[in-house]
Parts: structure tokens; sequence; C-alpha cells
């Protein structure tokens, strides 16, 4: 079997564990949406995905995502791009172009930038503020003792509609610590939905109420 093959079982193996993690938890399974993370992967490996139904795509960098989506998404119209690694201001423009969602909000820069361009372009993104849940200081995400102004520039100064708030928890710590955490600040803020749970967490993820769970090499295989 090659390795687009794989990746079609794969997924739908992944659909199967999202479904039955969500029964768990005593939620409707609709209500989790699987964002395929194709980052490294090029279209030959992504085409066979679309194809076997998959319409939410994540990618880490914008460069690499345009030489990847536009063609696709116009061969795709219903296509959802999830745009999932830390975004410079210098391509706040191009992002804001290609993607139907930014899961890395992190800094007041960045949100101006972000808000200046869907102003500029008439489009509207779906915005998620990243959390550093574990403080780390090599990791994006405001601190969480930031994060409150951060929603408030964001509402007031900006007038920008929040989705909710995105976490990577460390490697090497209990990812439900994190997932509960970031669940409850989302719910002291008022934002409705988690982006949270990658390949090796989803189904806790699920548990705790993510909305989006973002997996790549789960499906695409190692990278
Ligand atoms: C790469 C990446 C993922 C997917 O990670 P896997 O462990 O391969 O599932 C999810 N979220 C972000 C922000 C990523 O950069």
């Amino acid at each position: 079997m090659n390795s687009m093959t794989a990746a079609v079982e794969r997924l739908s193996d992944i659909r199967k564990r999202i479904t039955e993690a969500a029964r768990e938890a005593g939620r409707d399974p609709q209500s989790v949406r699987l964002i395929a993370v194709s980052k490294t992967f090029d279209v030959p490996h992504i085409v066979p995905v679309i194809e076997a139904g998959q319409r939410l795509f994540g990618e880490n960098r914008v460069q690499e995502a345009k030489a990847k989506w536009p063609d696709l998404k116009a061969q795709f119209p219903d296509l959802e791009l999830h745009l999932v690694g830390a975004l410079q201001s210098n391509k706040a423009k191009e992002a804001v172009q290609l993607f139907d969602a930014i899961h890395s909000i992190d800094r007041p820069k960045i949100a101006r930038v972000v808000a200046d361009e869907m102003d500029k372009q008439g489009r509207k993104l779906k915005l998620f503020i990243q959390v550093n849940t574990g403080e780390e200081p090599q990791k994006a995400g405001v601190m969480p003792g930031e994060l409150e102004d951060l929603v408030r520039y964001c509402r007031e100064e900006l007038r920008i509609d929040l989705a909710g708030l995105m976490c990577i928890p460390p490697v090497d710590e209990e990812p439900a610590v994190h997932f509960a955490f970031l669940a409850k600040r989302a719910e002291e803020l008022g934002l409705k939905e988690l982006s949270m749970g990658m390949s090796a967490d989803f189904e806790t993820a699920i548990a705790f109420g993510a909305d989006y769970v973002r997996v790549g090499s789960a499906i695409f295989g190692e990278r």
C-alpha cells in the first residue's frame, strides 16, 4: 500500500476515533471538527484526502501554504484552510488572502495587522488566540496572565469577533491539565470555541470540549 492510500485509511480511522471519543464524552460527534494538518506534505499527498471527503486543512507556514493551496481551493471551493503556526506581521496580508482561520493570534500587534487586513480585503476570518498554557519560553502564545488584556484589546480596540482559544500543551506534561485550563479560561472570557488536541492527545481534548482538533502525522504519516 502506498503512502497516499495509507493516509486515506488513517483518516477514516481518525474519524472513527473522534466519533467514539465524542460519544464517550456525551457530545455530538458532529460538534468536533477535524483539521487535517498537511504541513510538509505535497499536493499529491493531499488530493486523495480531499477526495475522501476531508474539507478542513491546516498549515503552519504562509509561504508553504501559498505554494500548495490556491489551485486546490479553486478546484474545491468548499475547502477551509486554517493557519495553525506562528504568523509574522509582514505575512499578514497573504495570510488573510489565503486562510479562512488563524489559530495563532498571540500579541496585540499581530491582532491589529490581521484586523486591518480583514478590513482592507473585506474578508472575515475565524480567529483564535493561542495561549502558552505551559508558560514555555520557546513557545508561541500569549502568557495566561496576559490573556485577558489581549482579549479585551481585540474586542474593544479592534472590534474583532474572536472565535476562541487554542493551545499546544508541553510535550512532557499531562495534556488534560492544559485542556481543562483552556476550557475554563474560554468560559470565563465568554469565548465559544476551543482549538486543542493533536495526533497524540485529540481524544483527551475532545473529552475536555475541543471543537477543533488539529491532526497531522496520525493522518499523513511521520514528517
Ligand atoms: C503540526 C501541528 C499540528 C499537528 O501535529 P501532529 O502531532 O502531527 O498531529 C497541530 N497543531 C499545530 C499548531 C501544529 O504545528
